[in-house]
Formats: structure tokens, sequence, C-alpha cells
């Protein structure tokens, strides 16, 4: 499936919204609803000692299906789902935070052998015994499902229902993750909200209690769902947390863009107590699949991590490969010799050249291009931005232009020397420079853009972002 640059940022928004909403959500787990007057921060801690930024089992458990889907498998296979089931089973081996029912789905599969036909029937077997399957452990993991059917809907709903059923066999389960997984392809491909999406493939009687549901979602506020640690209110309080935090006007010049609503709504979520992480997990996937990766905070970006050992960059692989649009690059240049920022020393500017040669205090980079693996400067800290070099590319464009400056901002409030860099320094790091320079020296984005091109004199930035720095900076 050829997706357009909008969708494409959409897909690699799910992985992303989905860490960040979990590992936000992570210090506050099983404390009650959070008031407006006490802080929501991607500090780490909580019941489990997490470090600041780390995602929790609901990402782990989502990355699992996300590395066997970036194969090309189909997840309706059951060597595919084997694979999953492999994995979800050694991450539970060294994992602190396995929910009860996946634990116990986990614990039979491993004494039985560790495969798909076992895990399912280990969770038949929990449901014929207890009736009580309708956890929200599978919801929680279900998003990277949507990635690898989105040229599929009727595929979509069998593996949505089918990976569901491996730990969690009530169908009140499998019903959520089908609904919220049509709701994210719907994200995906046409950037609207509709959890309304996949009613229709539900039976008429059960479409008729969902509907009910998500009206009562739609009326209250997400602290009602007390009991989240149950799908059908996990969904209402990641639904509620959503569809009741306003989209706000975009006001450039007070610093405020419609894409903060990811930012906005996630908070909400959290707020909602209880199983913080996992309603923010679940609400993260469908916001990331309206809003897009460019929408994640820099701040956020820059602090996720988690099992098996990624971070931010290997979410956005893994979302793209999934989706496959993994093309291989290049970028040829002419190196420059890297500049010091006019208004602040504390920042080179750079192209992609730069990145062999670092100046020797940096320690710490932002690429506002694609950067391959192999060219990455070893041991210093590096940070993606997605800003597109193209006029009328970028879906939040000055969202993503103040987005990064306050990230420069940070890291030189750390006391970071940093490398400001794109391809060639022609037209993303003036644009980002300008602003920089335009906040921090009080000048309009047209003054602090000439300081810049003084510094780079092959600075053209093209007119989306000349148009932005004046709205942004009059
Ligand atoms: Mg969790």
């Amino acid at each position: 499936m050829n997706l357009s640059t909008a969708q494409l940022d959409r897909a690699c928004g799910v992985l992303l919204a989905t860490a960040a909403g979990d590992a936000l959500g992570a210090p506050y787990e099983f404390e009650p609803p959070r008031g407006p007057d006490l802080e929501v921060a991607m500090v780490g801690g909580g019941s489990f000692g997490w470090n600041p930024g780390e995602w929790t089992d609901d990402t782990s458990m989502a990355l699992a299906i996300a590395e066997v889907a970036a194969t090309g498998a189909d997840l309706r296979d059951e060597p595919a789902q084997t694979a999953i089931v492999t994995r979800w089973y050694e991450w539970s081996l060294t994992a602190t935070d396995v929910g009860n029912q996946t634990r116990s789905v986990l614990g039979a599969t491993g004494r039985a052998g560790v495969s798909a036909a076992n895990a399912l029937a280990a969770s038949r077997m929990l449901h014929e015994r207890t009736g009580h399957t309708a956890g929200n452990g599978s919801l929680m993991r279900t998003a990277p499902v949507a990635l690898a059917y989105l040229d599929d809907e009727d595929a979509l709903v069998d593996a949505a229902r089918t990976i569901s059923e491996l730990t969690h066999f009530d169908p009140d389960a499998a019903e959520a993750c089908v609904l919220w997984c049509l709701a994210i392809r719907h994200a995906v491909l046409t950037g609207d909200l509709d959890v309304r999406a996949g009613l229709e493939r539900l039976t008429d009687a059960r479409r008729e209690l969902w509907v009910e549901r998500l009206d009562v979602a739609e009326a209250s506020v997400p602290s009602s769902f007390r009991r989240n640690g149950w799908v059908v209110e996990a969904l209402q309080a990641a639904w509620s947390a959503i569809t009741t935090t306003p989209v706000p006007a975009d006001d450039p010049t007070a610093g405020v863009f419609a894409a903060d609503h990811l930012r906005l709504a996630l908070d909400a979520a959290v707020r909602s107590g209880n199983d913080t992480d996992t309603v923010a997990a679940i609400a993260g996937g469908l916001l990331g699949a309206r809003w897009g990766a460019s929408a994640v905070p820099g701040t956020w970006r820059r602090l996720l991590n988690g099992w098996p050992g990624l971070k931010a960059r290997g979410l956005v692989s893994l979302a793209t490969r999934i989706v496959g649009a993994d093309r291989p690059f290049d970028n040829y240049v002419v190196p420059m010799t890297p500049s010091p920022h006019p208004h602040d020393d504390g920042v080179w500017l750079g192209d992609l050249a730069t990145l062999q040669a670092l100046p020797e205090d940096v320690g710490a980079v932002v690429s506002l291009c694609r950067v391959n693996d192999r060219d990455l400067p070893p041991g210093v800290e590096q940070i993606d931005i997605r800003l597109i070099d193209v006029v009328g590319a970028n879906a939040h464009l000055d969202f993503v232009l103040l987005d990064t400056v306050r990230l420069l901002e940070a890291l030189r409030a750390e006391g970071r020397t940093v490398l400001l860099h794109c391809v060639a320094a022609h037209s993303r790091t003036p644009a980002v420079a300008a602003l920089y320079g335009a906040r921090r020296a009080g000048l309009s984005g047209r003054d602090a853009l000439a300081a810049v091109c003084e510094v780079l004199p092959d600075a053209y930035p093209n007119w989306d972002f000349r148009d932005a720095l004046d709205r942004l900076a009059p």
C-alpha cells in the first residue's frame, strides 16, 4: 500500500504515542484519579520503579506483535502467532509487571510448550474455569495489528480478534480490539477520529451494547471509569479522554496548536487514575494514528525507552517496516564547515557530514533529516525530528518548528552543546535556527533568519518555512 506523507506520519505515530502514553502513565499506576493541581510528567518511578520515559508491559507486548508484523508475516497464520507468543514468553521471564491473566496464560503455555495453540488452549481454559478473562491486557497491545492491515479491513478484523484471544478469551476483549484497531486504521488513512468506524463489524446485539458504552464514554469524564482494569472501562476511559479533551484552535503567536490535542488527551487519560499507563497507552494508539509521529513532543520522544532495548527511533523504524515504507535512502552532500549559531555559540549549525566530525564539545545532536543508523555518532544523544523540506508536506509545521525549538531550549538549559543539522543546512536548519534565535534574542523571525543567513551563506528556507516564521515570530 502506498501511503501519502501524512498517512505515513500517522502510521508512525501509532507505536510512538502508545509508548508515550504508557511511559507518561507509568509513574501513577494504581493511584486515585489525579486532580488538575497535580503534575503529570514522564518522570519514571511508580510501583515498579520505572526509569523516566520507560514504557511498561503495554508497549513491550505490542512491540512483540510489531516485530513479527514487520517481517511481513500474516498475523492470522499460526507460525506468526507462535512467534508472537514466544516473544511474549521471553519478555515475561524478566518483566516485573506481567498482568495476572497474561501471567496465568503464559505460565501454562510455558509448561505445555510455547506455541500459539497452547496459549489459545490455556486462554480458553482460563475463561471456562473463571468466566473472568476480560482484563484490558489484549486491548493495550493491539495497536500494531492495525498497522499490519491498513489495506485489508476483513483481515484486520480476523487478526485483531485472534491475537486478543491468545490470552483473553472473553468476547468483550476481542470486540474491543476489533473496534480500536478499525478506529486506528480509519485515523491513519483519513486523519479522522471515529471510534464507531468498526461498529458494523459486530452482531446486532453486540453493536447495540457497544453503542451504549461509547455513548456513556462520551458523556463522562475519564475518571468515571474506576474499573479500568476491565477492557470495557479501559476503552471507555481512553475514548472519554480523547473525546472530552477539546482540540485547541491554532494560535501560533501563543504557541498553541491543534496538534497539542495528542499531548492534552494523554494527560487526561493518565489523570483517570488506577490503570493509568494502560488507559494512556490505549488512547495513545488512536491519538498517534490521528495526529501522527510529528505531534509527539520532542521532550517525550527523547526520553522514551524500554524492552527490548529500543528508543523512539526504533519505534518509528518498526512502524515504517510494518507498513512497507522502509525504503533505503542516501544523502550526498558537499561537506560544509559547521558554524556556531549567531545568537548562541552553544548551538552548532551543520550538515549531514558534520556527524562524522562533530565539534568536540557537542553533547547532543538534533537531526532535522533522516539519518542512517551507521551515520550516528557513537556515544552522543541524538534526536530525530520529523520535518520535511517540501512545501505543504508537514501536517503540523508550526507545531513541529516550535516544538523543536523548545527541545533545543531544554537541551541548552541542561548545559548541553547541541549540533542542529539537516542534509545540507539549506532550508530546515536555518528555519529552526531562525526561530530559536528569534525567541532567544527577541527578534522577528525574518530578522533572526537574516542573521542566520550571514553564517550560512547557502541558506534559503522554503516558502512554507518562511511563512511559518512570520506566523510564529511576527
Ligand atoms: Mg503497564
